[in-house]
């Protein structure tokens, strides 16, 4: 049994429509990123290699190290990393994934009314079931930069057996 957490954040600045867990959020205006700034898909990824990278030498540690702005196309929809990741994981190691648990923080946009999509999306990607992913969303309450809806962020934590 492994464990990984992944964590991103991103401001919300960009012209154009936020990616966020693998769809497209129609209310909201883009991250400001290389990629798409999908702060769910990057901090999953993290949450997958940090489970994963320590059960064999193919695999590396974290997103940075597969993906970053001089070998990434720029706007790269994240579903493409998720996909390259999760390829390699499920090629390179024995492991499978057991539960996800997703945390999005920040004052908008209301992630339940997008969560059956989202498990949707991204249970299909990893070729699980959506019951073993569970994603919810956190205000942040007026606090911070998430809670005054600057920025979104995201907190991952996956288990593979
Ligand atoms: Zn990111």
């Amino acid at each position: 049994m492994t464990i990984g957490i992944g964590y991103d954040a991103h401001k919300i600045s960009k012209k154009g429509k936020m990616a966020l867990g693998g769809i497209t959020i129609d209310e909201m205006k883009a991250f400001d990123a290389h990629s798409d700034g999908d702060v769910v898909i990057h901090s999953l990824i993290d949450a997958i290699l940090g489970a994963a990278s320590s059960s064999t030498d193919k695999l590396h540690s974290n997103i940075g190290e597969y993906f970053n702005s001089n070998n990434t196309e720029k706007n790269i929809d994240s579903k493409i990393l998720l996909d390259k990741i999760i390829t390699n994981v499920y090629a390179y190691s024995e492991l499978s994934i057991v539960n996800i648990d997703i945390t999005v923080i920040g004052k908008k946009p209301f992630i339940q009314n997008y969560k059956d999509i989202m498990l949707k999306v991204l249970s299909t990607l990893l070729k699980i079931r959506k019951k073993q992913i569970n994603i919810k969303g956190k205000s942040n309450n007026g606090i911070d930069s998430n809670g005054k809806g600057h920025s979104l962020s995201c907190i991952t934590v996956i288990q593979m057996q």
